[in-house]
């Protein structure tokens, strides 16, 4: 179980204040300026030392994304901090924004710094009101401060601006997102090129999600090597896990990276409901992640490369516990329904491909469909799978094959059920 003295978040439940004064009692802010400094190679490095991997859902490592930013460039560069955060399931970054907005905004400082940007964007999912004026009470004492703004005492001039979304999932999408925050329709863009080459207003840009940039300041003042010392190799530090569905009490909690599935449930959320005899499934990393069956749960951690070998992934660490009452065909499909709704329809396997996924489900949810049809919905789920502009068509793709992997027999069962049953209503 993760130490006191680790952990990162220490206000994440709201007990504590969450004003400056607050925060610096924690720690934030404290000798920002000395980490400036040192100037932006050694906060890149002390980055990529830490192993830190993106806490958005892709894992990719964020010292090495810094790092992507061209070094001599006449145009502006950009920090864009995601918080669109609309992954069903997820529910992190609200926490850290509602409670701990300094992190986040000493980190903006520090990860602008490193990539030479003067301005920072803070992208919210419409539906956070309460965290976006919380966020934006913090910016203001930081301005009030000089912490941040133009000629501040840490000696990088930067703005932070937020910039409040419409709610649309697909904006967390860091194109579309960019997209969005220049004015115009939340649609991703055909990559490349990257963002680090053509992101926000044709200039540099790297898009961070909010638990990558928090956790920023506390890698800086302890070492990369600390952060590195906890978890697993490859999988290392601290991280905010999601649990909700069929757990005795859902949280929110900061653990470390690897910690086994049975002991963050049992240590964190008082077990499953009615014991693990009672799981399912779980799904492990937010609604496009393919579940995880109960008997695959029982030595399982939570890290990036775990879930990878089992066909599944950590992504935003929004663990779904599902037990034995959940109709799993009827999960799934309202799973799919998310990702129809929600489909931008640039691209054909997307628009069209969701659509009709969710029209199968909902036809093996209540029986109707024919046997054949599990075959033909797994073959059209890897039409989608990897054919479109961004990731959304993926994610809409892999629960389906999650479920068909796993679950076939409850399909055929249903299927065979309802044939029965129409026959009896025939004699
Ligand atoms: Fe839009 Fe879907 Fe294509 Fe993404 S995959 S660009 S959401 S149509």
């Amino acid at each position: 179980m993760l130490q006191d003295k680790d952990r990162i978040f220490r206000n994440l439940y709201g007990f504590h204040d969450w004003k400056l004064a607050g925060a610096r009692q924690r720690g934030a802010w404290d000798g920002t300026k000395a980490l400036i400094d040192k100037g932006p190679d050694w906060i890149i490095s002390e980055v990529k030392v830490s192993g830190l991997r993106g806490r958005g859902g892709a894992g990719f490592p964020t010292g090495l994304k810094w790092s992507f930013m061209p070094k001599n460039d006449a145009r502006p560069s950009y920090l864009v901090i995601n918080g669109d955060e609309s992954e069903p399931g997820s529910c992190k970054d609200r926490e850290v924004m509602r409670h701990d907005p300094h992190l986040l905004i000493e980190g903006a400082l520090l990860a602008s710094f490193a990539m030479k940007a003067h301005t920072c964007f803070i992208y919210l999912r419409g539906e956070f009101i309460r965290e976006r004026e919380r966020l934006q009470a913090a910016i203001d004492e930081a301005y009030a401060a000089k912490l941040i703004g133009k000629n501040n005492i840490n000696g990088w001039d930067l703005d932070i601006v937020v910039h409040h979304g419409a709610g649309a999932y697909i904006c967390g999408e860091e194109t579309a997102l960019i997209e969005s925050i220049e004015g115009k329709k939340g649609m991703p863009r055909l990559k490349p090129p990257f963002p680090a080459n053509v992101g926000l207003y044709g200039a540099p840009t790297t898009v961070n999600n909010v638990e990558s940039i928090a956790v920023v300041p506390d890698i800086l003042r302890r070492g990369g090597a600390w952060f590195a010392s906890l978890g697993l190799p490859n999988n290392t530090g601290t991280k905010l896990f999601q649990i909700s569905g069929h757990v005795m009490k859902p949280c929110v909690v900061e653990e470390e990276m690897g910690i086994p599935l049975r002991q963050l449930i049992d240590e964190h959320c008082g077990g499953v409901r009615g014991g693990w005899d009672n799981l399912l499934a779980v799904i492990p990393g937010g609604s496009s992640m393919p579940m995880i069956p109960a008997d695959q749960c029982d030595n399982l951690t939570m890290d990036f490369d775990a879930l990878a070998k089992l066909k599944s992934g950590l992504g935003t660490a929004a663990i779904i516990v599902m037990d034995k009452s959940t109709d799993i065909i009827k999960a799934i499909a309202r799973i799919a329904y998310f990702y129809k709704h929600e489909s931008c329809g640039q691209c054909t396997p997307c628009r069209e491909g969701t659509g009709w996924m969710y029209r199968v489900l909902e036809r093996m949810r209540t029986g109707e469909a024919e046997k054949r049809e599990i075959d033909l919905l797994f073959n059209v789920s890897k039409q989608v799978e990897g054919h479109t502009i961004c990731a959304l068509g993926d994610a809409a793709a892999w629960p389906v094959q999650g479920l068909i992997r796993n679950y076939r027999h409850v399909i055929e069962q249903r299927i065979e059920a309802r044939k029965g049953a129409v026959k009896q209503a025939a004699e």
